[in-house]
């Protein structure tokens, strides 16, 4: 359970409602008083325990939870609401959560950034890195490169980053937690990187999270990595990002490479959209980055991964060494996968043999351009890599590319593109369109295909999260995930979300041009609640299908919302004609008429929608 729920569950709205505003009494089961947000003379404002909501009939005409009416009331944002929350109901809010654990993350940061700017004038400055420096000019390496990356170097020492780390201020036990220090088993500690060219692994945002380093004598390992920290984490690190996050999101392409010198020296020659993947086949938390800035990926593979990817064996096969650590390669079938999440394409872009990105950049930048063009769709990559050990005119070897690549088309969720490679396979084998397509469906699990014209029922397609709203996070994840629905979406009203871990997202996203600046805005709680939106998986939806979804989505929040108010209003008019005074009847009708007009506008403006 989120620790928004949890909170939810252990106060209660009355009693924290009645705090603010004292004059709250009771009105058959539910409480009403003078509205505490706009001035009147009678009543219209209700707090509703069954629901655990509250309602202003009056001017404001609006309402929610617990957490939107200490907001309002105390005038503050959502992650403010949360902590006065938590600490009224008793919930301790976790690290993740609080200021604690901003204050150590930013501290980790810190101490990483102070660690780069020794190595970088290490590397400038000491007679130590002389050595190093003459190995980057040999590789090309220009002067303002080094700048740029701040690249560095580390004495070959086992304490010189502790000592210049004591000397501004950093304590031993948080150079260990940067991933900086290594402990020893008998107490005390060492310097991990020593004697290496040292390349600083930055977020999006630039800041320094870890180091990836690397040997120029014949030490081993090769190259060594920060271990796994509070802010590192290897596969969800991207080398190069924070410099490629502009000419990725203008090129709508990422090249990710392999290697630290393949980034330095693409970007070196004007190819700034160029990441790598520290040494790791890619990764979902990779892709989940890169998606937010474009759909369009291209892998560089050198030629000997690239004809390893059709071995349909999974994507933990490893056949190939890094950092000493055996690494999964990429697979067609784990690249498919990607691109089921990035809803695009992979191509797959295969360097000539035995050569680096930065060979080929350095030795004919055009070259590097030809060969992206080249580049292919993963899964037409596949088929050619497959077709190229067969003979075709052989029926055994028919049967063989068809067991071998159905497989991989049944993984492809987008409807049309499977479709596409069905045909492809068909023509190839030269086997009937009908026969292939009834084999796959054979194949598929058997996930539940939506028919044509059918309601996308919420609840077959969204498992459901920790939520009390999965509609409302459903409508929010197709928000999330597909920007062209904007346009039918920024009218909506936020009442029609009534939670408020909700609402804050939809008014983030409403106000926000992208994901990045819409996560800017959100409280640590809440931009983990947009990552569970967004890591959610949507099926693949063409534009029209997002639309309907759309709709239907707002239809029912509508609907739902509508309902709640009736239901709120029956209750008023039960509750005075049991127990009230004819004024209050009187008031009560008042406020019924109110809503009355209310609920006429919604539906007015429903009508005026236009249907498809
Ligand atoms: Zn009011």
């Amino acid at each position: 359970m989120g620790v928004i729920d949890e909170i939810k569950q252990r106060v209660d709205i009355v009693e924290i409602t009645s705090a603010y505003v004292p004059s709250l009494k009771k009105a058959g089961r539910n409480f009403k008083a003078l509205c505490p947000f706009h001035p009147e003379r009678v009543p219209s404002f209700y707090v509703f325990p069954e629901r655990q909501s509250w309602h202003c009939f009056g001017a404001c005409g609006t309402g929610g939870d617990i957490f939107s009416f200490v907001m309002r009331k105390e005038g503050v944002d959502f992650g403010e609401a949360l902590r006065i929350l938590a600490q009224k109901a008793g919930v301790t809010l976790t690290p993740k959560q609080g200021d604690e654990s901003q204050r150590e993350t930013e501290k980790l940061k810190e101490i990483n950034e102070a660690a780069a700017e020794y190595y970088h004038y290490l590397l400038l400055h000491s007679s130590a890195g002389e050595w190093t420096r003459s190995y980057l000019a040999q590789r090309g390496v220009s002067d303002k490169t080094i700048e740029d990356f701040q690249l560095g170097f580390s004495l070959d020492s086992w304490e010189a980053l502790r000592e210049q780390l004591t000397k501004r201020g950093y304590q031993e036990d948080e150079m260990v937690a940067a991933g900086l220090l290594v402990e020893k088993e008998q107490g005390g500690t060492y310097d991990r990187f020593r004697n290496r060219l040292m390349f600083s692994i930055r977020d999006i945002t630039g800041r320094v999270l870890g180091f990836g380093a690397r040997v120029l004598d014949d030490s081993l390992p090769k190259y060594l990595n920060s271990p796994q920290t509070l802010i590192f984490d290897k596969s969800g690190a991207l080398y190069g990002i924070d410099r490629a996050k502009s000419a990725i999101r203008k090129q709508n392409l990422v090249v990710v490479v392999e290697g630290y010198m393949d980034v330095i020296v693409a970007h070196q020659h004007g190819f700034n959209n160029v990441v790598a993947s520290l040494g790791t086949a890619i990764t979902e938390k990779q892709v989940g980055i890169i998606k937010k800035l474009t759909k369009s990926l291209t892998l560089a593979l050198d030629a000997d991964a690239a004809g390893e990817m059709a071995t349909l064996r999974g994507i933990e096969v490893a056949s190939h060494t890094f950092d000493q650590k055996v690494v999964p390669l990429p697979t067609s079938a784990g690249l498919v996968k990607y691109e089921n999440l990035l809803d695009a394409e992979i191509r797959v872009m295969v360097l000539p043999p035995g050569k680096d990105p930065d060979d080929i950049i350095k030795e004919s930048p055009e070259e590097w351009g030809r060969l992206l063009e080249e580049a292919s769709p993963v899964v037409d990559y596949t088929f050619e890599l497959i077709v190229s050990k067969l003979d075709l005119t052989k029926l055994k070897d028919k049967s063989l590319a068809v067991d071998q690549l159905l497989p991989l088309i049944a993984k492809i969720k987008h409807p049309v593109r499977q479709a596409h490679y069905v045909q492809k396979l068909a023509r190839l084998v030269a086997i009937d369109e009908h026969n292939l397509a009834s084999a796959l469906s054979r194949l598929k699990r058997p996930a539940k295909l939506k028919g044509e014209g059918e309601i996308v029922q919420p609840s077959t397609l969204i498992p459901l999260l920790s939520s009390n709203d999965p509609l409302a996070e459903y409508c929010l994840s197709l928000l999330v995930h597909y920007p062209q629905l904007r346009s039918h979406a920024t009218e909506l009203s936020a009442d029609l979300f009534p939670h408020s871990e909700n609402r804050e997202i939809f008014l983030a996203w409403r106000s926000a041009t992208d994901l990045d600046s819409m996560r800017q805005g959100l409280d640590t709680t809440l931009q983990e609640h947009l990552d569970a939106l967004l890591t959610r998986s949507l099926p693949p939806l063409s534009e029209e299908e997002q639309e309907r979804a759309l709709r239907e989505c707002v239809y029912r929040l509508q609907e739902r919302w509508l309902r709640d108010l009736k239901t709120k209003e029956e209750w008023l008019i039960s509750d005075v004609q049991s127990e009230g005074s004819a004024a209050e009847l009187e008031e009560i009708q008042q406020l019924a008429l109110r809503l009355n007009a209310q609920l006429r506008e919604v539906f007015l403006q429903r009508e005026s929608k236009p249907k498809s």
